[in-house]
């Protein structure tokens, strides 16, 4: 267990950064001097809770965020702060609804049936202009602009700057792109364990908005920025692992794509509850317009539209890229890091649970072919119907959490009521002459 006060005098920490997320991804923080730290470490700092998104009131006594000293991470752009991931409590007691408490309750469900869940994720985003209304390159045109070499190195200062940074942290970073859109990009890392994966995920967001800025531009991870290019996916790969960590229990040489049987189960969970763990993988309005989205001009969206699965093939919901492992292309990057992660290991434990078949595969190209696979259900077209599919869907909600599910789908449908009351230019232009 790391002591935060002697992290701090070892490193030359002024300031410790003491975060929590909310339930719309908001990264919520104090800075506590370094001199503050023993007593914060043990009764937590103090927010008010319902200033944030976590469905509290303003009467509600004060959330205290208690920092896992586990998480913590020094900012390699500025060493004398430290970032801790915290534990949402009141009174004494954990906040239930909160998305990292969620996250690590489902990790330890799974811990119980001897499953030990580790994941890596590619959190595309999109480097654009100090206003964030235009791609920051002007010559950064191409219609397939994907691996675009000039235009990679053209942002090489912010790219390899970051991912000096990821270096320097361990976490094996070990490859970055210009991706499918003008402006976009992906850099990767290694997979972990689902917590350390949604705790780099959440920091990897903070960074490159950050460096981004230092560098006079802004960083999105909007899902659908631009109409008519690709969006911006957020990837899960997914294994199972024996709770040493040595073993993948995914992969079994002799069965179908090198996956085992409790790999397919874990699948077939992923499968049954598709359209309604849409609503926590694509999480806002704009989501929806990267999935369902017509052709880009790029040739592909590279999102899918159905609920399939398939070996090395990029067209579909579901892909195992190989053994031991399967790749969810579902989530977009306004997927909240803790949730996302949790939202996946609820899914897959009930198909774990009930031995779950996630059906035939289809090895066909989806946005060609896609209509003549019967049987396979549209992912939902807006986020409503995907609030809806999970509020029915009363397996998975017990599994996030009761009092989770509630306020998730309560803050989420007052967000879609505040869309729909929005007068936008579309309606002018289609309803003034009727
Ligand atoms: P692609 O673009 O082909 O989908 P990337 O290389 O961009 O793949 O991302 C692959 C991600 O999958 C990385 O985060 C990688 O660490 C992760 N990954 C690789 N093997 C596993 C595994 N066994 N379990 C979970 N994640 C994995
Ligand atoms: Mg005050
Ligand atoms: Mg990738
Ligand atoms: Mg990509
Ligand atoms: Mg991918």
């Amino acid at each position: 267990m790391i002591d935060l006060a002697e992290f701090a005098r070892a490193n030359g920490v002024r300031y410790f950064m003491i975060s929590y997320t909310d339930l719309f991804g908001g990264q919520r923080a104090k800075l506590v001097p370094a001199q503050a730290i023993a007593d914060m470490a043990v009764e937590g700092a103090g927010f008010a809770g319902f200033a944030t998104w976590l469905d509290l009131t303003p009467a509600h006594a004060d959330l205290m965020a208690v920092p896992d000293p586990s998480s913590v991470i020094q900012l390699p752009w500025k060493p004398e702060v430290a970032w801790v991931a915290a534990t949402a409590t009141m009174e004494g007691k954990l906040v239930d609804q909160a998305p990292r408490n969620v996250l690590k309750r489902l990790i330890a469900e799974a811990a119980k049936e001897g499953l030990r869940i580790k994941t890596g994720v590619e959190p595309e985003f999109f480097l654009l202009s100090a206003d964030g209304k235009e791609v920051s390159d002007p010559h950064d045109t191409a219609v397939k602009p994907c691996y675009d070499q000039n235009a990679l190195m053209r942002r090489y200062d912010v790219i390899a700057e970051i991912c000096d940074y990821m270096l320097a942290l361990g976490w094996e970073a070990y490859q970055n792109d210009h991706e499918d859109a003008t402006g976009q990009f992906e850099m990767n890392w290694k997979y972990d364990d689902a917590l350390r994966t949604a705790d780099k995920h959440s920091f990897f967001k903070f960074m490159v908005r950050t460096i981004a800025e230092k560098h006079g531009l802004r960083a999105t991870f909007m899902p659908k920025p631009f109409k008519g290019l690709t969006g911006s996916g957020c990837h899960a790969h997914i294994s199972v692992w024996d709770l040493d960590g040595k073993r993948n229990a995914f992969t079994d040489g002799e069965k179908e794509l090198g996956l085992s049987d409790r790999g397919r189960c874990f699948l077939g969970g992923i499968m049954r509850h598709a359209s309604a763990l849409a609503a926590i993988t694509n999480p806002t309005v704009n989501s929806y317009k990267r999935i369902n989205a017509p052709r880009t001009v790029s040739g592909a969206t590279w999102a899918p539209n159905t609920v399939t699965w398939t070996g090395n093939n990029r067209t579909h919901m579901v892909r195992v890229p190989g053994p031991g492992r399967f790749e969810l292309r579902l989530p977009d990057g306004a997927a909240n890091p803790y949730l996302l992660q949790a939202v996946i290991i609820a899914a897959g434990l009930d198909g774990c649970r009930t031995e779950a078949d996630p059906g035939p595969r289809h090895d066909i190209d989806m946005y060609r072919e896609g209509h003549t696979v019967q049987g396979a259900p549209r992912l939902p077209l807006n986020l409503l119907d995907a609030l809806r599919d999970y509020d029915r869907d009363e397996t998975l909600k017990a599994m996030m959490g009761e009092e989770f599910s509630r306020a998730f789908v309560k803050l989420k449908t007052e967000e879609w009521n505040a869309y729909c009351s929005h007068f936008s230019e579309w309606e002018r232009d289609n309803t003034l002459d009727i």
